[in-house]
């Protein structure tokens, strides 16, 4: 019988089964890496992708055996490290992806083993500061550090530092940071186009941008690039929102599921004080700036003015959930948002409602979810927030809708009350 090849069309990608203990089971593990590898090794159209391939295939060629069998187990994290799950073999060179018998999906068997080491043994600060890419080049994009971390970067001495603090090569390539970043330059890409694309057969006439921190902080001008040829092609371009709610709320799940005691106390605590910000806070800032422009549009306003309009809009959107004394009339001077661009941050409280509403649907439904999710995504940016709900059978003129995003709030509310009860002895 002949055996279909993957990759004629788009690849199926299966779930990770994360949940099971067999994904962090050594043994298991180890199995399918070498089933994997020795694949990989009769193959090796993947030779040129990234330094994970050239890795293993030099273990192989360098063992006794020149097989996989020759190559320490231990060796196998070389290959681990050097995958930086760009899913380039998975998407476009791999001919056995799913549905073919052989089953290889080479990004999730790096993430699964990635995964399993990091369940043994965590994250070291060198790792964790080198994952926090958008953190580092937010630091590093200040300005006047920049210049200063720049020019570290490009003195030997610097490189010296860098390789005993953080183990990076002083041979290896290091990208300089901007403070003037893609995000910045491309300010004008934000927000509804005024200017229509022409649908063609296969596409939808828009395209979105996902600049990602390297484009963001390192080489905007890539970015920027990308922007002028598209818009000289009469193509209009929206830029992609980071953060990714519904992403967050995943892991937050998943946290969740795995903890007890204090420690589910401590993350229902950190999620709650973030989505009270979002919810409410950003309600009485939303209330704010209506009032602003509201009486703005009659005169000029007073600081006092500002305050008493601040600590009204505080009291409507917290209502007695807070104390009122410890209201803050000056959140109007310390938040830097309102400086920038009117009601930046209302995106976010609809966002976060849009994602738990999302979530909501994926409880109820999962199947269903998952097959429309690749889709919504791939409209985002480009359609009107009903176009995107109603393409996946979401209402967001209908209040239920909403509701549903709130009821999972109070939920976490109400686990949050009986578990400090419990542990804290809290009423
Ligand atoms: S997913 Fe990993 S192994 Fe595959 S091409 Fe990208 S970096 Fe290389
Ligand atoms: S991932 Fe697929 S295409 Fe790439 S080397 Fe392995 S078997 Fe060959």
């Amino acid at each position: 019988m002949t055996q279909r090849e993957g990759s004629l069309e788009a690849p199926t990608r299966h779930s990770l089964d994360w949940r099971s203990d067999e994904f962090y089971d050594d043994k298991a593990l180890f199995d399918e890496l070498e089933r994997v590898f020795d694949i990989c090794h009769g193959c090796r159209r993947c030779f040129n992708l990234c330094h994970s391939f050239p890795t293993l295939f030099d273990l192989v060629d360098e063992s006794e055996t020149m097989e996989v069998d020759g190559v320490a187990r231990k060796d196998y994290w070389q290959v681990v490290d050097h995958c930086y799950l760009c899913d380039m073999c998975y998407m476009t060179k791999c001919p056995y992806v799913p549905p073919h018998e052989w089953n290889i999906d080479f990004p999730h068997l790096m993430l699964r083993a990635k995964a399993a080491r990091f369940r043994k043994q965590g994250a070291s600060m060198r790792d964790k500061v080198l994952a926090a890419t958008d953190a580092v080049g937010k630091f590093a994009g200040i300005p006047v550090i920049a210049q200063v971390v720049n020019a570290t970067n490009r003195s030997k001495f610097g490189r010296k530092m860098l390789e005993g603090a953080l183990g990076v090569h002083h041979a290896a390539p290091v990208p300089d940071y901007h403070s003037k970043n893609a995000r910045k330059r491309l300010k004008h890409l934000r927000g509804p186009s005024t200017v229509r694309g022409e649908p063609t057969e296969s596409t939808r006439g828009k395209v979105v941008l996902y600049t990602t921190c390297y484009g963001n902080r390192n080489h905007p001008e890539i970015d920027e690039d990308l922007v002028a040829v598209f818009e000289h092609n009469g193509i209009p371009m929206a830029l992609a929102e980071t953060a990714s709610i519904f992403c967050e709320t995943l892991v937050v799940e998943a946290g969740l599921a795995r903890l007890e005691g204090p420690e589910r106390l401590a993350q229902l605590d950190v999620d709650l004080v973030g989505t009270n910000q979002v919810i409410v806070d950003i309600r009485s800032r939303f209330l704010f700036e209506s009032e602003l422009f509201r009486r703005r549009s009659r005169g000029t306003l007073s600081a006092s003015e500002l305050c008493e309009m601040m600590t009204a809009a505080q009291a409507e959107a917290y209502g007695d959930g807070l104390d009122q004394s410890t209201a803050h009339p000056y959140m109007w001077l310390l938040k830097p948002h309102y400086y920038g661009s009117h009601f930046y941050n209302w995106p976010y409280t609809y966002g976060l409602l849009f994602g738990l509403g999302l979530f909501a649907r994926y409880q109820e439904d999962p199947e269903h979810f998952r097959a429309g999710y690749d889709d919504l995504l791939s409209r985002a940016g480009m359609d009107t927030a009903e176009e995107l709900g109603a393409a996946f059978g979401l209402d967001v003129t209908d209040g239920a809708f909403w509701t549903a995003s709130l009821d999972v709030v109070r939920s976490r509310i109400d686990d949050y009350a009986a578990l400090a009860a419990e542990v804290g002895g809290l009423e």
